[in-house]
């Protein structure tokens, strides 16, 4: 499955849109927090600054230093709140230890809160209203099942890891009745007793544990669709920077077995910074009743 040519198609659409917003005086704006030095954070929110620009967006990145208190990181999301030319604020995770994470997440507003990671969104979303915000990497998965026709309805879907970003709303997304999920669902995280029986059961397998070769050939059942969510960097001496970025699942092993399968990377990386992108400019749509 190419998530990066599905990402492409999304941002072409993302970009129409934005072009419709403009016609009217609008400007789709994306605000992205970066607190501290993190070089995986530095490379992830480039990527967003990047691909929103290209999209014909406003918006900017706020860089912050690794000494910001939590009062002056709340000051600054109160202030794009109030902005109305900001539709979407990104705080990226992780923050330094003397921030709290949940307590700056509840400050942003819920109707822009891109990530959809506030508990209104997180609510509507295990509600099943669709007037919220779906974080980008289970709403890139999903879009990605729609793309290459996967049956879920009433397949068996397993998914590996339970955070909040991923595997939680992966899962309340795949339980909801509608397109693209009406699935039996089973969440399995570090605590399952025997993730093999489960995931062999699986018709729609999708892996998120940030496991290196957790899902190997025999865990597949023949057929199933595998996802994997992913992303590990290893040593590889055979490579330019001497590592190389893989997912949770033996790719070259399990793509015999499959149906369908993700690789890593050009797989759901992309289709989470394309949702995004999607979000904000629902994001602005919404500020303007559109
Ligand atoms: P996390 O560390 O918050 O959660 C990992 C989950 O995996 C936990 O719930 C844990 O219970 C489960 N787990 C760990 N080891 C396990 C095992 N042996 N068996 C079963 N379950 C196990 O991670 P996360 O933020 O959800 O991210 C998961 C992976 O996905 C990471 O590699 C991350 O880099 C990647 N990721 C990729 C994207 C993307 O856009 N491609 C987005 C977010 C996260």
């Amino acid at each position: 499955m190419d998530g990066a040519l599905l990402a492409q198609k999304v941002r072409t659409e993302v970009a129409a849109d934005v072009a419709a917003l403009r016609q009217r005086g609008v400007v789709p704006g994306l605000t992205v927090v970066l607190v501290g030095d993190d070089p995986a954070s530095a490379v992830y929110v480039g990527g967003k600054e990047k691909a929103s620009r290209e999209a014909g967006m406003a918006g900017e990145t706020i860089r912050l230093p690794a000494t910001t208190s939590q009062a002056e990181l709340l000051a600054l999301v109160e202030r794009l709140n109030a902005d109305d030319s900001v539709h979407g604020i990104l705080v990226q995770m992780p923050l330094p230890k003397q921030i709290d994470p949940d307590t700056v997440i509840n400050h942003i507003l819920p109707q822009k809160d891109v990530d959809g990671f506030h508990p209104v969104n997180v609510g509507k979303l295990l509600i099943g209203h669709t007037d919220g915000f779906v974080p980008c990497t289970p709403a890139g998965i999903q879009r990605l099942l729609g793309e290459y026709a996967v049956r879920t309805t009433g397949a068996e879907c397993v998914v590996i890891g339970r955070s909040t970003i991923v595997g939680k709303p992966m899962a309340a997304l795949m339980i909801q009745s509608g397109p693209l999920a009406d699935a039996t669902v089973t969440l399995c995280h570090s605590r399952t007793r025997d993730l093999a029986a489960h995931t062999r059961r699986a018709d729609i397998l999708i892996v998120a544990a940030g496991r290196t070769r957790l899902v190997t050939a025999e865990m597949v059942k023949p057929g199933a669709v595998v996802i994997d969510v992913g992303m590990n960097r290893i040593d590889d001496p055979t490579s330019r920077t001497g590592t190389r970025l893989v997912g949770d699942v033996d790719f070259d092993g399990v793509r015999r077995v499959a149906s369908l399968i993700t690789p890593v990377p050009r797989g759901v990386g992309p289709m989470t910074i394309a949702m995004l992108l999607r979000n904000t400019v629902r994001a602005a749509q919404r500020s303007v009743g559109a």
